[in-house]
């Protein structure tokens, strides 16, 4: 993904000293706790019940999980598609808590379109390239008060010729967040942003800028049904949304996530999803598929990229009801959507989407 507008860099801008603090201490912030208003947030041993009840009832089966310590429950709905159930045990503490409601209107954030300089207040590494950021905001006593489906943008100086990059960021956290902003950052070795956020030294400090174009949809969503094509890091705005739709113990929309990674590392926040579904496995279904997985490794759920026949498999077919988000490499949005910042087209206005129920993220 990148940003119209912004430059390519030549190089990588200049790093400051990791101070990389132990995951673990992420489960002692009090702020991060799993509390949840209206709902109670899963727990590994609810999801094993989860799975057990279900398997009692001849539904799944389980079988060995990755080479992490997660464990999949499968299931075969249809011939040649393994769907991953929304119950799972996890391969690591989830990162984000429990989904929470907290919505502000668009216009009313503490970034505004001036550049503001802010400081890295804490960071965890959430997975061996993904690091988890808290960044502190000029106000302490308010969140940062995002609307829902928006970004903000980082901007830096990179390479010998400092040339100025600007990259775009979801935040994670919701408005419950005081005084902070968390951001889940994929590292990329050559990276310019991404390598210059992933050496961050607390207290180094990081420009940063939102202005109405980094609003997307707002809840509540103007369907009953969402379906989400995520790419890699665009998971960061699915997150996002799910924080309000699950947030809301009154909502009913249903939601299909549709996640596409390279190898199966690379899933992000995936003990936070494996949580959030194994609460709402009512509501809510994913489908993970790995492009370049090795073919000796024991990965059992779905190989290869997101296609067409896959969104005919689970995407509910175009209506009023039905939105769309697509969020992640240019390629993504290039075969599905038509280009990020371009006229709509691709294979959903083929498959008969309306433009207003694609949301390109
Ligand atoms: C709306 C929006 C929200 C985003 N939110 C987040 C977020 O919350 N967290 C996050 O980590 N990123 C997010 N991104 C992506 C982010 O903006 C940057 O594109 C990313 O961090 C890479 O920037 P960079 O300067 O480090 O890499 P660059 O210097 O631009 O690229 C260096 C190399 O990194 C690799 N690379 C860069 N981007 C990608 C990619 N998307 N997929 C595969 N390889 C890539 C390529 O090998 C590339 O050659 C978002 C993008 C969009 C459009």
């Amino acid at each position: 993904m990148s940003e119209g507008g912004a430059e390519r860099p030549s190089g990588r801008m200049s790093q400051t000293p990791t101070d990389i603090l132990p995951y673990e201490q992420l489960l002692e912030q009090e702020d991060l706790a799993t509390r949840v208003p209206g709902r109670t947030l899963s727990s590994p041993a609810k999801g094993l019940l989860v799975s057990v009840t279900l398997m009692a009832l001849g539904v799944i089966g389980l079988s060995g999980g990755g080479a992490q310590t997660s464990v999949g429950a499968l299931v075969n709905l249809s011939p040649g598609i393994v769907w991953t159930l929304p119950f799972q045990l996890f391969d690591g503490p989830p990162v984000l808590g429990a989904p929470v409601l907290a919505l502000a209107p668009p216009g009313q954030t503490q970034i505004q379109d001036q550049y503001l300089s802010l400081p890295l207040v804490q960071r965890l590494q959430a997975t061996p390239d993904v690091v988890f950021l808290r960044f502190g905001l000029p106000n302490q006593s308010k969140p940062l008060g995002l609307s829902t489906l928006s970004c903000i943008l980082f901007k830096g100086l990179a390479g010998s010729g400092l040339e100025e990059v600007v990259r775009p960021y979801t935040p994670v956290s919701t408005n419950a967040e005081i005084g902070t902003f968390t951001l889940l950052v994929k590292v990329y070795p050559d990276g310019a942003m991404s390598g210059f956020l992933g050496a961050m030294a607390i207290g180094a400090r990081i420009l940063a800028t939102h202005t109405d174009k980094n609003v997307k949809e707002q809840y509540p969503f103007a369907a009953t049904e969402v379906a989400m094509i995520a790419g890699g890091t665009g998971i960061t705005p699915m997150l996002q949304a799910l924080q309000a739709l699950l947030g809301n113990s009154s909502d009913t929309t249903r939601v299909t996530l549709l996640y596409s990674n390279k190898r199966e590392s690379d899933i992000i926040a995936r003990s936070t999803l494996g949580e959030w579904l194994g609460g709402w496995h009512d509501r809510v279904r994913i489908v993970y598929t790995l492009s370049r997985e090795p073919t000796t490794s024991s990965w059992v759920g779905r190989r290869g990229r997101i296609d067409r026949r896959l969104i005919e498999e689970w995407v509910p077919p175009p209506s009023a009801n039905v939105l769309v988000f697509v969020c992640g490499p240019d390629g993504l949005y290039e075969a599905f959507t038509g280009p990020r910042q371009g006229e709509y087209s691709g294979i959903l206005a083929e498959m008969g989407y309306a433009e207003s129920q694609v949301v390109k993220l």
